[in-house]
């Protein structure tokens, strides 16, 4: 050992050529993180200390505890600065010179080679937080007071690795400072607003409080000064004590956005999940932007990432939200996340709260429910299309809306319908192109569903596989003729058959019944049989070019209606194929849009009418 004054000098390893490259080289793509990890180290720093004193280990002289982050841009320096446990040097070569270099080594054996940047998670894992400092710096110092009576020590370590301890650091208080001399990449950290920024996204909710200064800055006279983060946040309450405003305010200022939240649950899992968080619905609106959801990922209110896709499965990712899991490490690779049992879990817990969310708004808070509604369906039906557990979950809270906009469940949809229709759901694509079918099925009192979002019929055909046991079946109003007739039809013959097989044109495989429909005044309605129209949707969606599918179409002329009765008698005499003619165009108009060459002739075969009267 050297005398007390003299300094003493080392090098971090004869390996240690290899560490800052690589160093560099990884973590290249996320330099600013070299200040995540050295306020962290910080935070963990006063963490240990507040600890020790509780513990009575450490008698607390009642001076508050704060991170200092100040930068010189004339002395290109950054420096963090902590009041917490601080190093001895004996601490200060194990923990930095030697653990560090330990981790260090096993990193490089591990993926030394590899440079493809995927591993860029892993320097955390390996106890290398503290040397991402040289990714901006070519020289660090670090000056430390121990919080026991041990000398303060000042430790100056070049890129190197060679490294010097001083004796010089007696006006150094109890704690730590790490300060950097940056490098030409480390220039652009040399300002207020490039630091405060990465603290905004690293740091907002760190659990003690960071100043931010410009050492060539005049302090404020009055002394005041306010810390850049927020050591309280509101995730870390018990959900009891926080108020409505709160949870909202803190919506606003996480996420920016001024329109209220739909809701929000607090997450508080117990060992062994151990992690907290708070989940927002945002109220999503038409455009895309917006469906992206944010999660942020904290460790110990230390900021990790955002939309961690292995945590939170796909559909989830709509929300919003915040999750401390402190069983994570800092640091985590993408493949470390997706082998990994505990996030499983978090997950599943996740998606069972969310469901339990929803299914309790919808037993307690009925009313207030079906106005949520219109802007939680899309969700939930996506949710529940990707994940049948979570469907199984809600499943009772599923809403219908009527064509009289009304909000039933699928529950109480099928026991109106129960005894004439069991467990089939009737709906329409478009209330306002179907309208006669809609108001024939009032007639009857038959509610209508309407299925216009763009995943509301991908959801009734996903409904009906999860409840094809209970043997559930969606119709669409156009697609059973029977629905609206007295009793079973028959194929058209004679006149009726001859007039309406010219009507309907060459080529066209509709066919042609009678039956005796109990609206009178409809003299005809076209058809198309489910499987067949859902078929050709897919077909229409998918192979827009391809030509199109024949479809199982018929037209049912209402034997009840007065124009049928005067066709069939002859009545209306050489006007009878234009009449014809006319009764199709109908109804064709009354079941979707026409084509253009449709709507012509429909047109042209009107007018003459007219103008034969
Ligand atoms: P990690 O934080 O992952 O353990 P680091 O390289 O960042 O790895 O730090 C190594 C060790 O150095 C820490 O575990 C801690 O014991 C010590 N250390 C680092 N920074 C400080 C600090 N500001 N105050 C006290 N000890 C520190």
């Amino acid at each position: 050992m050297e005398s007390e004054k003299t300094p003493r000098s080392g090098g971090i390893s004869v390996e240690s050529e290899h560490i800052f490259p690589i160093i560099k080289k990884w973590l290249y793509s996320e330099k600013e993180i070299f200040l995540r990890e050295l306020v962290s180290n910080a935070s963990d720093a006063i963490t240990k200390l507040k600890r020790l004193s509780s513990l009575g280990q450490y008698q607390d002289n009642g001076e508050p505890y704060r991170i200092d982050v100040s930068f010189s841009a004339k002395d290109k320096t950054i420096t963090v600065t902590d009041n917490g446990i601080g190093m001895t040097e004996e601490e200060l070569e194990r923990y930095i010179c030697k653990v560090a270099l330990s981790g260090a080594l096993e990193f490089i054996q591990k993926y030394e080679g590899q440079g493809d940047g995927s591993a860029t998670g892993i320097i955390g894992h390996f106890g290398l937080g503290f040397y991402s400092a040289f990714m901006v710096a070519d020289t660090v110092e670090v000056v430390t007071r121990s919080y026991t009576d041990a000398p303060a020590v000042r430790w100056v370590c070049r890129e190197d690795g060679s490294y010097e301890v001083f004796d010089d650091a007696d006006g150094h208080g109890r704690g730590t400072s790490v300060i950097l001399h940056v490098n030409g990449e480390g220039e652009e950290y040399l300002s207020k607003s490039r630091l405060s920024g990465i603290l905004d996204k690293y740091c907002a909710f760190m659990p003690v409080e960071i100043y931010l200064s410009d050492e060539e800055e005049e302090k404020k006279e009055d002394g005041h000064e306010e810390p850049v983060n927020d050591p309280h946040p509101l995730w870390q309450k018990k959900a009891s004590d926080c108020t409505d405003e709160e949870y909202k305010a803190f919506y606003r200022k996480v996420f920016g956005d001024y329109r209220e939240p739909l809701f929000y649950l607090h997450l508080n899992a117990d060992y062994p999940l151990n992690f907290k968080g708070i989940l927002y619905f945002p109220k999503i609106r038409e455009d895309f932007e917006n469906l992206e959801g944010k999660i942020k990922l904290y460790y110990n209110q230390v900021f990790v990432a955002d939309n961690i896709k292995e945590i939170i499965p796909s559909y989830l990712l709509m929300l919003r939200g915040v999750l401390d899991c402190p069983e994570l490490p800092l640091n985590v690779s993408r493949s470390y996340l997706q082998n990994n049992a505990y996030v499983a879990k978090v997950s599943a817990y996740i998606v069972r709260k969310v469901a339990d969310k929803i299914t309790s708004l919808f037993q307690n808070e009925r009313e207030h429910y079906e106005k949520l509604w219109d802007d939680l369906k899309t969700f939930v039906e996506y949710a529940a299309l990707s994940d049948r557990k979570f469907y199984d979950r809600v499943h009772d809270a599923l809403l219908f809306t009527l064509t009289d906009g009304s909000k039933v469940t699928v529950a109480e949809y099928l026991e109106q319908v129960k005894e004439k229709h069991e467990q089939t759901v009737f709906y329409t694509q478009d209330a306002k192109l179907q309208a006669q079918y809609i108001e024939m099925c009032k007639e009857q009192g038959i509610p209508v569903v309407r299925l216009e979002g763009i995943v509301d019929m991908r959801f009734a055909e996903t409904m009906e596989q999860y409840e094809s046991a209970a043997k559930l079946k969606f119709l669409r109003v156009d697609a059973n003729p029977d629905l609206y007739a007295g009793g079973a039809g028959a194929d058209a013959e004679g006149v009726l058959k001859d007039l309406f097989s010219k009507a309907c044109g060459e080529g066209t495989e509709l066919t042609v019944r009678t039956a005796q429909l109990q609206n009178e005044s409809v003299p005809a309605i076209l058809t198309v049989e489910e499987e067949a129209r859902r078929m050709g949707d897919m077909m229409a969606m998918y192979a827009p070019d391809a030509p199109k599918m024949p479809q199982k179409a018929s037209l049912t002329l209402n034997t009840a209606s007065a124009v049928i009765r005067r066709l069939e008698d002859g009545s209306y005499g050489e006007r009878a194929p234009r009449v014809a003619a006319a009764v199709y165009g109908l109804a064709l108009l009354a079941q979707r849009k026409l084509e253009a060459d449709e709507l012509r002739r429909f047109l042209a075969d009107s007018t003459e009418l007219l103008a034969q009267l």
